[in-house]
């Protein structure tokens, strides 16, 4: 059953690239809104929108009954989750936490074995759609876990998103999240490659990316990311760390089932490559330069 909405509490920790645009809808929708992140000067506009500070992760779970996390590393869902004082050390009975950052299967469902001892309801659902759906409310939503606690949910998933769906019980979300990933990886290796041929045969790479932008080739990676790795805008709106981390994820599940996955390889070894040579910072499109462009 949905939750009722003036009785709804949201918390929202972790207010980065796509974590801003998302807590905001909620403010935009008209709930309650209570942020906390690592950074404080990163809750500014929220805070100056009528969002209400929290200085720690357990302190906005100890004030709300909704949870939602959108922070970097697993490593970093597993403290403010299971750390001292955290959000299920603090979250009242009933409460629902929802981590919507790219992490571990595994680590979904400890989370929710242990939200479950304590009488909370957990979610994983991670998103896609970049920094572009996450400012315009249009991700996809990849949810594991209780089909009542999703239903419960669903309101406030449609706040951030458009393609919400539950794939599964706790951690499925987050499988088919690394499933989103191995497909982005093999379409950017794909769109470097093509705009590296343009560029090196004279062709004018623009008029290329006109042409094979709605054909057969066209994907939203390569007429998003395709024009900045035209001009060598490599601005981050996705982080080349944080694909790296999802690659490292992806291939640790593909060896656990015993699947060879040589694209996803390829593409993670060309990314550690340019993170190497001082690309971690960057978007995603500086796969460009692996091919010295
Ligand atoms: P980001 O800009 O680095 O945002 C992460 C935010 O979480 C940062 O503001 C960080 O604080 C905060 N944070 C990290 N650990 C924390 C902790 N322990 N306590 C409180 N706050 C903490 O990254 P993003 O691009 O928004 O991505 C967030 C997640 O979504 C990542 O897992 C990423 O892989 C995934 N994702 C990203 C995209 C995209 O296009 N950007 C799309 C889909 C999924 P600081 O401000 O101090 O760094």
């Amino acid at each position: 059953m949905a939750l009722i909405k003036n009785e709804t509490r949201v918390g929202f920790i972790g207010l980065g690239i796509m974590g801003q645009h998302m807590a905001g809808h909620f403010l935009d929708a008209g709930y309650g809104l209570h942020v906390h992140n690592r950074t404080k000067s990163k809750a500014d506009g929220l805070l100056g929108r009528g969002a209400t500070w929290h200085d720690s992760p357990g302190e906005v779970a100890a004030n709300t009954n909704v949870v939602i996390t959108m922070v970097g590393y697993p490593a970093d869902v597993e403290g403010i989750y299971l750390g001292d004082g955290g959000i299920l050390a603090r979250a009242k009975a009933g409460t629902y936490v929802i981590d919507m950052t790219t992490s571990e299967p595994s680590l979904a469902v400890r989370i929710f074995k242990a939200a479950r001892k304590k009488g909370i309801h957990s979610l994983d659902a991670p998103v896609s759609g970049g920094d572009i759906g996450a400012r315009e409310a249009r991700l996809s939503i990849m949810v594991g876990g209780d089909k009542e606690d999703f239903d419960a949910i669903l309101p406030l998933f449609e706040v951030m998103g458009e393609n919400i769906r539950l794939q599964g019980g706790a951690g499925a979300g987050q499988h088919t999240k690394m499933c989103n990933q191995i497909v982005v990886a093999g379409n950017m290796l794909a769109a470097a490659e093509g705009l590296t041929y343009a560029m090196r045969s004279g062709l004018d790479p623009q008029a290329v990316l006109k042409s094979i932008g709605t054909g057969a080739a066209a994907s939203f990676l390569l007429n998003t990311f395709g024009p900045k790795m035209i001009t060598g805008d490599f601005a981050p709106g996705f982080f080349v760390h944080h694909f790296i981390k999802d690659m490292t994820i992806a291939l640790k599940e593909a060896e656990t089932m015993g699947i060879d996955l040589p694209a996803l390889k390829t593409a993670k070894g060309l990314y550690d490559q340019i993170a190497d040579a001082g690309a971690r910072e960057e978007g995603t499109q500086a796969l460009i330069k692996a091919y010295g462009t």
